[in-house]
């Protein structure tokens, strides 16, 4: 009997080493650019579809690889538009992510882990706990799927992407900075890194680490407090990396890259819905070159969080223009198919 020899995703390999393997089969190396494009550029699924190399070249490649690529699973559109895709990975466990139109963009709001392992007690994504990370192309296929969608519902492209789906970016670090190489790189969607925003909780360390790397995208944090006691309650990730640690990495941000924050904060009815929790937010957002999101809450279930009133939101607006801070009022999309902010639980 001959034994079956595992075949290598070819995915998983970098230019140089696609061409090591051309090589090894004496094939000339500026085969691998070619192949290269076609399974990042055009997402190609079947070595058939690389009809610049011979065939003789594609079935050695069939011999050796195999092209591993993410499936919508399920496709849910709501009333105002938003898309929500269940998407199975390679191992058959589940994440969602959202195509959001709005007049002037489309964004692609993908996921970076299965699960979350950070404890925010109002987002529905921490009650699955973390299973594992998402390799690059995981990352990377999610928003092929949305960008394809733009075209084929909206006949418009994608023009947006958020890291603020499920999971925290920054605890998957690498292959989260591997996908956006790949996106913004001309072999990949050839986006610019300016369209591309990370979503993190905050953590010191790697805000720092991403300054010093000189990354181009930009940077949003889920603040929602600006006094520790209110804000430790709620994420659990603040008793070891508090507001004064966040704001010291944030400045460092600012000065190496030259960028604003934007601050994502819901209002919560009875929680920091007060005058003095938005007089604290207007003191951090002096601390800092930054602008804030207010964004709507999403329930997720009978819990004690309630959106405040909009009297409320009000104030804040007002409290924060007084000092000059800039802010927005975001309305969620996709509540009907539990596709906002917060309600990724793989429900369906
Ligand atoms: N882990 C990253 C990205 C995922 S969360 C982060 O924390 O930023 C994306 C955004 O949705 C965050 O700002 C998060 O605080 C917010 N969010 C979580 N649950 C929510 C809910 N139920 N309603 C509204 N926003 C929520």
């Amino acid at each position: 009997m001959t034994e079956q020899v595992a075949k290598r995703d070819i995915r998983q390999l970098s230019l140089e080493e696609i061409k090591d393997f051309f090589i090894s089969i004496g094939e000339k190396p500026f085969r691998a650019k070619q192949v290269y494009e076609w399974l990042w550029k055009k997402s190609a699924k079947d070595f058939d579809q690389m009809t610049n190399l011979s065939l003789s070249t594609r079935e050695l490649m069939k011999e050796a690889f195999e092209i591993k690529h993410i499936k919508v699973d399920t496709l849910q559109r709501s009333d105002d538009g938003t898309v929500k895709n269940a998407v199975k990975l390679h191992d058959d466990l589940i994440v969602e992510s959202v195509l959001i139109p709005t007049d002037s963009r489309i964004t692609a709001c993908i996921s970076s882990q299965v699960g979350c392992s950070l404890d925010c007690n109002f987002c529905a994504t921490a009650r699955l706990k973390r299973m594992r990370n998402l390799n690059p192309d995981e990352i990377y296929d999610q928003v092929v799927a949305i960008k394809d969608e733009a075209e084929r519902f909206f006949e418009r492209p994608l023009t947006n992407i958020v890291y603020m789906g499920m999971g925290e970016p920054l605890m998957n670090y690498q292959n989260v900075l591997k996908s956006i190489e790949k996106i913004t790189s001309p072999e990949g969607l050839g986006m610019s890194p300016r369209r591309i925003t990370l979503s993190t909780v905050g953590l010191p360390k790697m805000i720092k680490r991403m300054a010093d790397e000189e990354v181009k995208f930009n940077l949003a944090v889920s603040l929602h407090s600006a006094i520790d006691e209110t804000r430790s309650r709620m994420m659990p990730i603040n008793d070891t990396s508090n507001l004064e640690s966040l704001a010291e990495s944030l400045l460092y941000w600012y000065k190496l890259t030259g960028r604003k924050v934007t601050f994502e904060y819901v209002v919560w009815k009875g929680i920091n819905d007060d005058e003095a929790h938005a007089r604290a937010l207007a003191k951090y957002c002096l601390k800092i070159p930054s602008k804030v999101n207010l964004i709507e809450y999403n329930p997720i279930d009978e819990g004690e969080y309630e959106q405040a009133d909009p009297g409320k939101i009000e104030m804040y607006e007002r409290i924060l223009k007084e000092k000059n801070v800039i802010v927005n009022i975001r309305r969620s999309r996709g509540k009907d198919i539990d596709a906002a902010c917060g309600q990724l639980a793989n429900k369906s």
